[in-house]
């Protein structure tokens, strides 16, 4: 059994060893988890995860409960089917998917997977960029997925739903991503639910003012089946080789204009980096590129969460990664076997 300190990061530690051990039949046992956040253990999202990976792999589970600082996992037989798994909150579905989707994808079963909760929230992945920029990814590495959104859900009110067809997949095959290519096409997206006001297209028109977008490519999208109020505002920037979405949200006290800076800002970044990949869409790669035995991507600066994810997948696989500075802003990752 391995023993993991799970104080080296956060959630993402705990969702990676639970999708590892899947794949690989190694049990672990976590302690420390999320200890140095404000409210440390398994909160609603990660007890989520902890039961999707238990349902998924016929797994014996000790210590999930709320607030628990270990736990105990050991994996059985990965088997595929129907799940639905409501959070009750609204923690991100996001996150919740990307933990038992590997397990589906290595094991070469299909699964079609319901998830309730949040499908925009801040600190995670959204659901665009889920099926925008991971997602299209994933299938040059061999996944065959879909994504449907079929509600939205904003924090706090939560509600949403996702469903994911996964279908019985070729094994994870190596990428390299050296770089993004010829950018095709910009555009922006302000998505609103129950948001009084020229909230959207304030946003756009502070984004518009710092980056070169077509007004055909600025759409404002009402998100009418979402149950509580919200708003995210996304800028996608399409290259040849690379799809990135970079995705800031409103919230009371923060003016639509400066929503417009702070996601204009993280795209100018990108840009100007060179990089193939964003830092968000590194921390990503790093598993599915593993699970392959070899791969690499530029990216700008890499997260804490990257490299402390890197060196907890060392551990479940025989593989090493090595992060490399390569100029301003402009870091390679490769890993190898
Ligand atoms: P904790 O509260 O312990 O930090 P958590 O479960 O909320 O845990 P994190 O450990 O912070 O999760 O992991 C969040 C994950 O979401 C990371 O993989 C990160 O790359 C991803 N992420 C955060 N923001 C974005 C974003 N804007 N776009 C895409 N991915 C994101």
């Amino acid at each position: 059994m391995l023993e993991i300190d799970g104080q080296a990061g956060g959630g993402q530690l705990l969702r990676t060893a639970l999708a590892l051990s899947l794949c690989t039949g190694e049990s672990f046992r976590m302690e420390r988890i999320r200890a140095k956040r404000s409210r440390p253990g398994l909160m609603r999202q990660h007890l989520t995860a902890v039961q999707a990976a238990r349902d998924v792999g016929s797994a014996h589970v000790e210590g999930a409960e709320p607030g628990s600082t270990t736990l105990v996992f050991v994996p059985g037989q990965v088997r595929g089917g129907a799940f639905h798994w409501p959070i009750g909150t609204a923690g991100s579905t996001t996150l919740v998917l990307q933990t038992v989707l590997p397990a589906l994808w290595h094991a070469g079963v299909s699964a079609q997977l319901v998830l309730e909760g949040g499908t925009h929230n801040p600190l995670a992945p959204s659901a665009d960029f889920l099926a925008e920029s991971f997602l299209p990814l994933m299938h040059r590495m061999g996944l065959s997925a879909e994504l449907v959104l079929e509600r939205h859900g904003f924090y706090p009110a939560g509600g949403g739903q996702i469903r994911l067809d996964v279908g019985e997949s070729e094994q994870p095959k190596i990428m390299h991503l050296a770089d993004r290519g010829d950018i095709q096409q910009l555009s922006v997206t302000s998505l609103v639910s129950r948001i009084p006001g020229r909230v959207g297209e304030r946003e756009i028109d502070a984004v518009v003012r710092r980056l070169p977008i077509a007004p055909e490519h600025c759409h404002i999208r009402q998100a009418t089946t979402s149950p509580g109020p919200g708003n995210a505002l996304s800028v996608r920037v399409q290259a040849e080789h690379v799809c990135e979405v970079f995705t800031a949200y409103g919230e009371r006290g923060v003016t639509a204009e400066r929503v417009g800076e702070i996601v204009s800002r993280e795209a100018l970044a990108y840009l100007g980096s060179g990089a193939a990949v964003g830092p968000y869409l590194a921390d990503q790669l790093l598993l599915p590129m593993a699970l392959a035995g070899a791969g690499s991507f530029t990216t700008q600066q890499p997260s804490d969460h990257a490299k402390s994810n890197a060196v907890l997948i060392e551990k479940f696989l025989p593989v090493q990664f090595d992060f490399d500075e390569i100029g301003k802003d402009f870091w390679r990752v490769s890993v190898s076997s």
